[in-house]
């Protein structure tokens, strides 16, 4: 040791500056070592703890290379670069770079490493600090992540400053709005602005922005290519930090495709996807408006019913595809008499349709269209090679002589198409208060008969046909009668179109079938030949399967098939030719006769008659009626007569109340006759007795 003051205090300054330096290393927060020959000879307490060890012992002597992990994130080895990074520091005194350090459990951590070179012990080492920089590579890890999401996101993004100016967009900003980022950027956003919404609305958004940080809804913007379009759009206010100005960032989604979806849903929902008109639900939402409108503007509106007649006929026999095809034309029929724009019609389910009809004229305008309306439907439909025809009921009720409110409207108008089929079909009726007690009627007349048939509470009346010649019996018709606990006898006018309509008309046809073979079978037994006549409505002919039932009936009671004859009306062939054609066919061939009732009123040209497979025309009652007074029917029934002769048919007529028609109908050369003047329909056992009167009809 050198004993000189000088040196002395010399060496003593060297090392009140060693203490000094020793004590500024041990108690710097931030890890430093010494590195000496590129081993770390000497560290701080900050350096043992970041490494996560417990004392110097364990790390000093050590190449900075192992207190790192094989390689650094550059891909360079870690001895290789730490070798690197010293003779870099050694040639220009002083060099700072990252670097990846593991710890003692493995883990890894960022420092930013500053290496220079001091003297230390009188030699030349080289000083090492370290900042911990993970946080700021966390940050910058994050910012390239928000990065990298703005930039394949399929939101549009668009940042603005503090002064509304757009700063930022993304690809897919570019994507939704057609501009680019250069066309965007220094713009305000108002450049996607469009005229749907008004400046109280821009106003509110900003309001939102500025007081909640936050506005979030659907907005119209428009494309650079000019097309309008609804996006869902959320701004959200960025404070300002550390020095940043406030920011604005809009993130938005084109909602066109979700819309029209949701405006398919919508129409879905609200129409029917059979006719594409409205459906009840959007009738009726229409009508509650309308009823509004009309009773603060004092007018009047009407709500008409159309009910389409033998409809289910025709679905039954021919098949719900003409069926769909016929509820097509017929909502196209009824749509091309409204005024466009004015009226609404409506589907309300099966064959029923609503119109509804707003500042209203006159009610007469309405009868009108009622008019058209049947008169348009009553005109045959070709569907698939089908000639069909249809008629239609309708109902009308007027707001605010018949109802205040929209359900009541819709009933009473329904209750007023229910009056027009009952009162014959293919008319138009006005409601009327009267209606409501009768349609009470109907449904209880509905539930009563169906009782009746179910029990077997009916009966059959027989209504004999004469030869007016020799004044013997051809056969009776069976015609069903209610013997009703409170009411009497009630006659079939009553209760067959309820029947008919309600479908109960097919258990009934059976039970009359069964009963007539049933009678038939008994008056042979007792040696009594008598064919019975049965009425057959067009639904049995296509719900069930008649000529089975038929030929089980007749083997059943062994009866032969002459000692039947089938009646169908005019009408009921026209309805659905082809099935009735196969059907009657098929009853012939067995030797059943058919006849053809109320013939005349069917508008069925004669030559069409030609190709039906019939036996015998029945003249309508209508036409004897009058034929006494008036020389037209007279003459109506003469050609009948003549060209049901000519074709080959057997010809009878009904309703002959009077001695002078029965005179005018044979001279025409129909010998054949039922009616009044002859005799009315009876009980089997009343017929019996009218039989053996009067030496015997038989
Ligand atoms: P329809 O088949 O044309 O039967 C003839 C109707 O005329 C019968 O009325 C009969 O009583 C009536 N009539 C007979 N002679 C005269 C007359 O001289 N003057 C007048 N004014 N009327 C006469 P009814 O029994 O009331 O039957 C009415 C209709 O009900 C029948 O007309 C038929 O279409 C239907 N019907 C009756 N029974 C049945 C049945 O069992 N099944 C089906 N599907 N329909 C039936
Ligand atoms: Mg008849
Ligand atoms: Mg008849």
């Amino acid at each position: 040791m050198n004993t000189s003051r000088g040196e002395d205090r010399e060496d003593d300054s060297a090392t009140t500056g060693e203490a000094w330096f020793r004590t500024l290393f041990e108690s710097s927060p931030d890890p430093a070592w010494i590195i000496d020959k590129h081993r770390f000879v000497e560290c701080n307490g900050a350096a043992i703890k970041a490494l996560g060890y417990n004392s110097k012992d364990e790390l000093l002597d050590t190449h900075p290379s192992e207190l790192s992990p094989p390689s650094q994130p550059d891909g360079e080895d870690s001895y290789a670069k730490a070798e690197r990074m010293i003779a870099i520091a050694q040639e220009r005194g002083r060099h700072r770079f990252e670097w990846l350090h593991q710890r003692a459990d493995g883990s890894l951590f960022f420092a930013e490493v500053t290496l220079s070179v001091v003297a230390f012990g009188g030699r030349q080492a080289m000083y090492c600090a370290w900042r911990d920089i993970t946080e700021r590579k966390e940050a910058e890890a994050g910012l390239l992540l928000a990065r990298s999401i703005m930039e394949s996101t399929s939101e549009g993004v668009l940042v603005t400053d503090a002064n509304g100016l757009i700063i930022s967009v993304n690809p897919a900003f570019s994507k939704i709005t057609g501009y680019t980022a250069e066309e965007a950027i220094g713009r305000k956003p108002s450049l996607l602005k469009s005229d749907h919404h008004d400046a109280a609305f821009y106003r509110q958004l900003w309001q939102a922005v500025l007081k909640d940080g936050r506005w979030e809804g659907e907005i119209w913007n428009r494309r650079k290519s000019g097309e309008m379009y609804p996006e869902w759009l959320t701004i959200n206010r960025i404070p300002a930090v550390d020095g940043m100005p406030v920011r604005y960032a809009s993130v938005f989604h084109d909602i066109t495709e979700q819309r029209q979806a949701n405006e398919r849903i919508q129409y879905l929902a609200f129409h029917d996807a059979l006719t594409g008109l409205p459906n009840r639900a959007l009738f009726q939402d229409r009508l509650v408006h309308a009823v509004e409108r009309a009773r603060r503007e004092k007018r009047r509106l009407s709500v008409t019913f159309v009910d389409l007649d033998g409809f289910k006929e025709i679905n039954d026999s021919l098949g719900h595809d003409v069926g769909d095809l016929l509820l097509q034309e017929v909502a196209q029929r009824i749509r091309a008499r409204l005024r466009r724009g004015a009226d609404t019609v409506a589907r309300l389910g099966g064959d029923e349709f609503v119109v509804l009809m707003e500042d209203l004229k006159d009610v007469e305008h309405c009868a009108c269209l009622a008019a058209e309306i049947i008169e348009d439907l009553g005109a045959p439909f070709e569907l698939r090679g089908h000639a069909v025809r249809v008629g239609a009921s309708i109902g009308l009720a007027f707001f605010p002589e018949d109802g205040g409110e929209a359900l009541e409207l819709m009933k009473h108008a329904d209750t007023a198409m229910y009056a027009a089929k009952a009162s014959g079909k293919g008319a138009y009726r006005f409601f009327q208060p009267e209606m409501l007690e009768n349609l009470n009627q109907r449904i209880k007349l509905e539930t009563e008969l169906r009782h009746a048939i179910e029990d077997g509470a009916l009966e059959l009346h027989y209504q004999p046909k004469i030869c007016v010649t020799d004044g013997k019996l051809r056969g009776v018709e069976a015609l069903v009668r209610w013997p009703h606990p409170e009411r009497g006898l009630v006659m079939p006018q009553e209760f067959i179109p309820v029947a008919e309509e309600t479908g109960l008309i097919v258990s009934l046809g059976n039970w009359v079938l069964a009963e007539a073979c049933r009678q038939a079978a008994a008056w042979r037994a007792r040696g009594l030949e008598i064919t019975v006549a049965v009425n057959v409505s067009a639904r049995q002919i296509a719900k069930d399967r008649l000529v089975d039932r038929v030929a089980g009936l007749l083997a059943e009671h062994a009866l032969p098939a002459s000692a039947l004859q089938i009646e169908l009306t005019e009408t009921a062939l026209l309805t659905a030719p082809e099935l009735a054609t196969e059907t009657l066919d098929r009853l012939r061939e067995m030797g059943v006769i058919i006849a053809i009732d109320d013939f005349g009123t069917g508008y069925s040209s004669l030559a069409r008659m030609r190709r039906l497979p019939i036996d015998l025309v029945k003249i309508d009652r209508s036409f004897i009626e009058n034929m006494d007074h008036d020389a037209k029917d007279a003459e109506v029934v003469r050609t009948i007569v003549a060209l049901a002769k000519a074709l080959g048919l057997d010809i009878i007529a009904e309703g002959v109340e009077s001695r002078r028609q029965s005179e005018i109908l044979s001279d025409s050369g129909c010998t054949v006759c039922q009616g009044y003047y002859f005799a009315r329909p009876q009980s089997a056992s009343q017929l019996e007795s009218w039989i053996t009167e009067d030496g015997g009809r038989a």
